[in-house]
């Protein structure tokens, strides 16, 4: 599946829900209906439940930042508290990897931050 020409540099934003919320409705609006953003929404949308995960934020030169671990509900959803030392324009990009043990695996999410 190719990447949605008008929308694809927000999907990651929108399933991490990192987006602005008139930037979250609009994807929300747009997701529904396009044959891009849809299955690749789906595909992202929600992590395997009762796992540890790992939010990481990436600086401008390229280094991963940890922000801290989470567990998933059974559901796939989790709410991640962020204590990375963040200055507005620091970081411009955040990463969710599995957390196992104390390693972290490659990225499965990945959405711009915008200030
Ligand atoms: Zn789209």
């Amino acid at each position: 599946m190719s990447e949605c020409p008008t929308h694809g540099a927000l999907l990651g934003g929108y399933v991490l829900g990192s987006l602005e919320p008139a930037e979250m409705d609009e994807m929300r609006r747009h997701v529904a209906g396009c044959p891009h953003c849809g299955p690749e929404a789906d595909k992202l949308g929600g992590l395997p439940g009762e796992r540890m995960y790992e939010l990481w934020c990436v600086r401008g030169d390229g280094r991963w930042v940890s922000g801290g671990t989470f567990r998933t509900a059974a559901s796939g959803r989790a709410e991640a508290m962020l204590t990375a030392a963040v200055r507005p324009g620091d970081y411009h990009v955040m990463v969710v990897t599995r957390h196992i043990d104390g390693e972290h695996g490659p990225a499965l999410l990945r959405g711009e931050l915008r200030y």
